[in-house]
């Protein structure tokens, strides 16, 4: 469908209510409890009168957040659809301008003529650009522009009156943690809803979705060739699965092939790898760079393995020989039964957090690269697992579910324990890792030198080495 196009000073995309965005909650899947909280949201929406009477009011604005391509977009489209309303989409990047005033006044102007179609729905999309922590670190300049137009969004939000026609302003980000407090204050953004990477039952289903128009010798194999791909793409958001299937279709049609075949799944799943995974095993190729990254990453998580030892599995050896965006580190299970304390759920969160906190203490937050990024999702999978699963968290068990599926209001509860622990882990990786920096050091070095580091190396490194007196 057309977009009407730029709509005068304010630079959004306007939607009409006839025109809709064409998009309907069928087209999202896996995390079924967004999906029911949104069309709650919808339900009132459209019902305005009935829910009013009830004294129950929509809220003035959504928070979405989580990795990009998890389908934030897709979801504020779907609550325009479903709700049958005039959609204004923008993005936060489009309010800051280095001319002064221009940012608050295209505010104004998006927000005034939203008003003129209420009911009716605006997106913000990377709302961060524009709605980061006022006195924070300036990056790109504008500071001051910006926080006229984040004033201004405020004042427009705060300006609606419950009782008249409804504007719901629905923001995307993947950066709450920079967010201003002021946007999430009650009567604002108060509806926060987190858009997390799929579960593997979530990617099966969003395959399931974008395999609708594609064609597949039967039903069965359609289902196994799927459940297949699904197993194999942990950590992939709905875009990336997206890509696979339309890189799939595209191969098959190339090859003039009527139906899309397991060869074809494969080879574009190893495409949309291999946008960030190059898996190549002859270092001769990684640029220097590179490989300086790739051996701090291998020697902090190797003094990570010896301070806190996994009771699970005991580490080999590691190399700089390929890229991946996991550490490149060997291990041996550990035979026999094990069993695991708390304290062991808590260790593995900080080990899991070495990558990118040795990244970013050698190269800085605004150097990190790729092969860091994982390390930030491991973590907070382990701490979901511990607050979750285990049952030894205030949490206990009774409100899991399946994984991603949470009870809905206990969401927000989830994320503020998460956060808790990986912000211990993280403090505590880095002192672990400032206490040894001298052997991460000679590690890094051997690395470099040789390729390749064996455990019995690395524990006589880490005995040896020269400690920093810790700060208490
Ligand atoms: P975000 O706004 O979070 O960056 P988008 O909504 O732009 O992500 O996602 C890009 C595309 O990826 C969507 O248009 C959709 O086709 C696909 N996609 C992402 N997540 C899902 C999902 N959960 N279910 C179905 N499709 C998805």
């Amino acid at each position: 469908r057309s977009l009407l196009g730029s709509l005068g000073k304010s630079r959004a995309k306007f939607i009409s209510a006839e025109e809709t965005t064409g998009v309907s909650f069928s087209d999202f899947a896996g995390q079924e409890y967004i999906k029911r909280e949104l069309q709650e949201i919808v339900q009132i929406l459209k019902n305005d009168e009935d829910f009013q009477d009830k004294g129950i009011y929509c809220p003035k604005g959504v928070l979405l957040h989580g990795p990009p391509g998890t389908g934030k977009t897709l979801l504020a489209k779907a609550i325009a659809g479903e709700a049958g309303l005039p959609f204004f989409a923008a993005n936060g990047t489009d309010f800051v301008e280095m001319f002064v005033g221009v940012a608050a006044s295209r505010v104004k102007d998006l927000f005034a003529s939203a008003r003129s179609y209420a009911p009716s729905i605006i997106f913000i999309d990377e709302i961060d650009a524009i709605g980061s922590k006022r006195g924070g670190p300036d990056i790109g300049g504008g500071g001051a522009e910006r926080e006229q137009g984040l004033l201004q969004i405020l004042t427009e939000m705060d300006g609606f009156k419950v009782s008249t026609a409804q504007v719901l302003v629905i923001g995307a980000t993947n950066r709450l943690d920079i967010l201003d407090p002021a946007l999430l204050r009650k009567g604002r953004f108060d509806k926060i809803i987190r858009v997390g990477l799929p579960s593997k039952d979530g990617r099966l289903a969003i395959l399931k979705v974008h395999a609708r128009n594609k064609f597949f010798r039967s039903e069965e194999n359609k289902e196994a060739l799927l459940e297949e791909i699904a197993e194999l793409t942990e950590d992939f958001t709905g875009a990336e699965l997206q890509n696979i299937l339309n890189e799939a279709g595209i191969l098959t049609a190339r090859k003039d092939q009527d139906y899309i075949e397991r060869e074809e799944l494969l080879e574009a799943l190893k495409r949309q790898k291999g946008t960030f995974e190059t898996g190549q095993e002859d270092s001769t190729e990684i640029p220097e760079d590179l490989k300086l990254r790739l051996a701090y990453r291998e020697a902090a998580v190797a003094i990570l393995a010896c301070y806190l030892p996994d009771t699970h599995r005991s580490f080999i050896e590691t190399n700089i020989k390929s890229i991946r965006s996991r550490p490149n580190m060997h291990y041996d299970e550990t035979p026999g039964r094990v069993f695991s304390r708390k304290i062991d759920y808590v260790n593995s969160i900080v080990r899991a957090c070495a990558p990118r906190v040795i990244e970013e203490e050698m190269f800085g937050i605004d150097n990190l690269c790729w092969i860091s990024s994982k390390a930030t999702t491991e973590a907070a999978k382990l701490a979901d697992l511990l607050i979750l699963q285990t049952g030894m968290t205030a949490f206990g068990k009774a409100y899991y579910r399946h994984p991603g599926d949470l009870v809905p209001n206990l969401a927000p509860k989830l994320e503020a324990l998460r956060e808790e622990y990986l912000r211990y882990a993280v403090e505590k990786c880095f002192s672990i890792l400032r206490e040894y920096h001298s052997a991460v050091e000679t590690i890094t070095d051997i690395l470099l030198e040789k390729e390749v580091i064996k455990a019995a190396e690395i524990w006589d490194i880490f005995e040896k080495a020269p400690r920093l007196p810790q700060k208490h």
